[in-house]
């Protein structure tokens, strides 16, 4: 099999495997118990807690484990406006108004969708450009008196666009004295005004950031796509969540992890015993949470290598399709994308049947394509940046990785050359 689908998931690392596989039998230890066994389990996760807190540079008591990625979002998201309803005595959201984009993966998409629906909240979906890249002016022309969050992905996972994260964040509190104005003239403006303290250049260099953050919008970013390639440090970025996921770094599926400036931002969504400081309640998945840090370590230590060497493949990719199949186009833009994903509508081609073909031939591909209640509609992030129906309906996602080789392209080309000339004669016939 040609595996070129890892933006889908990624298979395990075999180190990852190792040092998972002794959590399975002999260190079973619950990290709530008390004796030894429990204590070895506890300070595995403390081990781990401790390379996820140093990769996103928060504090270790910042880094909460999930079980997916879908859940830290949703945990970021609902977790605030819990918290914000609840220390404001809110009976819904109504008075608040957020901020997130069209192409922002469903596990925020729909919460934020949901919390519109059933709580009454605000939301403005921003727009992307054609390259699939939202910007940092139409976020804040967006920006509201009432706005709270900001919700908005680093890299994208169907087109591979990066989101300039760290300029939207800077952009926002340049915004705040002007949001503090706002404000303050505004009666019923729902929360506490804490006065910016100072003007400030970056998060980064500021000695009183702990006063201007307790200042709305938070930003909260779905880092999934990037961690692999990215810095994510939340500092940088300016961001005051971020959320992960194991099995998109060579990790283990059911593991997420939501990084936080301050966790006091937020309340749990799931409730019971005290892990994660309360906010995650339920037995941890050690061995889980053991793999998804040594993917994390593995996927620091390679990341120039690794970067450099899907960049060059997916040049090799990306050439051969435009000569088998010319009169395509690539979705985004190829300098504003990540470095595994390659985009592209085969103008006339079904994707779908070509999908089904190249399986026939083991090679695993994936459409921009949701499979809603029987019906295959066109993916949502294809039709914001501008693709019809019919060319959506004919775009393929082909996403590298680590174990991709030159011979996997070389192969992938003569395949795709060959089905394609069949597709063309089939149609003509
Ligand atoms: N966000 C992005 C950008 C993703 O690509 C994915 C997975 O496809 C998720 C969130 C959800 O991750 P998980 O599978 O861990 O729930």
């Amino acid at each position: 099999m040609i595996y070129l689908d890892y933006a889908a998931t990624t298979p395990l690392d075999k180190n990852v495997i190792k040092a998972m596989a002794p959590f399975f039998d002999k260190k079973y230890g619950n990290p709530s118990s008390i004796h030894a066994l429990g204590r070895e389990a506890k300070n595995a996760i403390l081990h781990s807690r401790k390379i996820w807190a140093n990769f996103f540079d928060v504090s270790r008591s910042n880094i909460i484990f999930t079980g997916s990625a879908t859940e830290s979002n949703n945990l970021a998201i609902r977790g605030l406006f819990r918290s914000l309803k609840l220390k404001h005595k809110f009976h819904n959201l109504e008075s608040f108004h957020a901020i997130t984009t069209l192409i922002e993966h469903k596990s925020v998409l729909e919460t934020f969708h949901d919390l519109e629906r059933n709580e009454g909240l605000k939301v403005s979906y921003i727009k992307p450009d054609q390259r699939g890249v939202v910007s940092s002016a139409n976020i804040n022309n967006a920006i509201k008196k009432n706005t709270v969050l900001v919700s908005i992905m680093y890299v994208n996972n169907e087109t591979g666009a990066i989101q300039p994260i760290a300029e939207i964040a800077k952009a926002i509190k340049d915004l705040r004295f002007k949001i503090y104005d706002l404000r303050k003239r505004d009666t019923k403006y729902p929360l506490r005004l804490v006065r910016p303290a100072k003007r400030v250049e970056t998060y980064a260099s500021s000695e009183t950031s702990d006063i201007l953050n307790t200042e709305y919008p938070l930003i909260h970013s779905d880092c999934v796509q990037a961690v692999q390639f990215y810095n994510c440090d939340l500092k940088k970025l300016g961001v005051d969540f971020a959320s992960a996921s194991a099995h998109k770094i060579y990790g283990p599926k059911g593991v997420g992890v939501l990084a936080a400036r301050d966790i006091q931002l937020i309340e749990p969504i799931i409730t019971g015993g005290w892990q994660e400081s309360g906010l995650r309640a339920g037995t941890e998945n050690v061995a889980g949470i053991v793999g998804a840090a040594k993917a994390l370590e593995i996927a620091e230590k390679s990341r120039k290598s690794g970067l450099l060497k899907i960049t060059n493949l997916k040049k090799k990719l990306l050439s051969g399709i435009m000569k088998v199949h010319d009169i395509g186009t690539v979705n985004g833009s190829q300098n504003f994308c990540a470095p595994h994903i390659l985009n592209y509508c085969f103008k006339g081609i079904d994707a779908q049947s070509l999908l089904i073909y190249l399986d026939l031939n083991q090679i695993a591909v994936s459409i921009g394509s949701a499979c809603c209640a029987g019906t295959i509609k066109p993916s949502h992030v294809l039709s914001s940046i501008g693709l019809s129906d019919q060319d959506a309906k004919n775009s393929i996602r082909f996403s590298l990785g680590k174990y991709t080789t030159e011979n996997d392209i070389k192969k992938t080309l003569s395949i795709l050359k060959n089905i394609l000339r069949k597709m063309r004669l089939k149609d003509k016939n």
